[in-house]
């Protein structure tokens, strides 16, 4: 925290320098105590194959706060960060959805779930080690989970992350890379990290078919990922037209409200069951689609 000295040569705490409002250190203490009571919970988002093969599920986090109702989970989660309360979170979303994961396979649904991981994970030395114990644990097999880092994994020390990510993949979990294209790593660190996915951030997808310096940034990702050997998955895709632009340009698959958004367990259950056979199909698609 940041240190004021008052005129009597004292110490105050001056609460706001830091960001830590008053404000926000309740918040804090009502998140600690959320993840106890069960406040907070996951939400999974379909991602989906252009043939309409369901590739996964991604498991979101979601707090209901008692009074403040829902809190964007963006400014929680960079509050946990910051505060340290982050391994706690991290623990609590692979339990759960590690759990939900055994659940599934017993109902015969077998779908791989990927999980959000913030680089102070990544940067834990017992990270892998437990992960794998944990997948034992629930007798979930290595493949059916995924983990989602962002670029930011590499800013502060790649090396240890790298080792990690090794640790990891070395296990038989698979890695994805989050919001490509908003970070600021190299492609030579793309090559070096153990990562089978690649994930165009929304902002991208977003203005594709509006402007042609978007379109091309997403060729290029598509065809350097291919050329690499990763998957290439496109988040928050929310239309017909984005939808096609993407599977001209070579995506793998696409994730995003116009297939679904993140649902609660047993709605994602519903969902699952009533798409297991045939996948997903567009509601608009044209019927000389196949
Ligand atoms: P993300 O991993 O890139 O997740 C995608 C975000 O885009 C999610 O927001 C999702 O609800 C939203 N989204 C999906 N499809 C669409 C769409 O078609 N249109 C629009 N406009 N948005 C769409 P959400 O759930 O608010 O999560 C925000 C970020 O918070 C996530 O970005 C992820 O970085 C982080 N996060 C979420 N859950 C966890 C978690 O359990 N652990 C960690 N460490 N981070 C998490
Ligand atoms: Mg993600
Ligand atoms: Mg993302
Ligand atoms: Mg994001």
């Amino acid at each position: 925290y940041q240190a004021k000295r008052d005129r009597s040569g004292v110490e105050v705490y001056e609460a706001t320098r830091d960001g830590n409002t008053p404000d926000r250190l309740g918040l804090l203490g009502d998140l600690r105590r959320a993840l106890d009571s069960g406040d907070v919970e996951l939400h999974y988002q379909p991602k989906v194959c252009f043939d309409g093969k369901i590739a996964g599920l991604e498991a979101l986090v979601r707090w209901e706060h008692p009074q403040r109702g829902r809190v964007n989970p963006e400014e929680f989660i960079a509050m946990a960060e910051t505060s340290g309360l982050m391994p706690q979170l991290t623990e609590y979303v692979l339990e759960t959805a590690l759990g939900q994961v055994a659940r599934w396979r017993k109902m015969g649904l077998d779908v791989p779930v990927a999980v959000n991981v913030s680089p102070r994970d990544v940067h834990s030395p017992g990270f892998a080690g437990a992960v794998a114990a944990r997948l034992a644990r629930h007798g979930v097999p290595p493949g059916s989970l995924q983990l989602e880092i962002t670029e930011h994994v590499l800013l502060e020390d790649p090396q240890r992350a790298a080792d990690t990510m090794a640790g990891l993949t070395g296990h038989g979990v698979k890695m994805s890379l989050d919001d490509f294209g908003t970070g600021y790593s190299s492609l030579v660190h793309l090559r070096k990290l153990p990562v089978s996915e690649l994930k165009i951030d929304r902002s991208f997808v977003a203005r594709l078919v509006l402007d042609n310096e978007d379109a091309e940034i997403v060729r290029c990702t598509v065809d350097l990922a291919h050329s690499l050997g990763l998957l290439v998955v496109a988040e928050g895709v929310e239309d017909d037209e984005t939808w096609e632009r993407l599977r001209d340009l070579g995506c793998d698959a696409v994730q995003g409200w116009l297939v679904a958004a993140a649902m609660p367990p047993d709605e994602a259950t519903a969902w699952l069951r009533a798409r297991g056979e045939h996948g997903w199909r567009r509601p608009n698609a044209l019927e000389r689609e196949p």
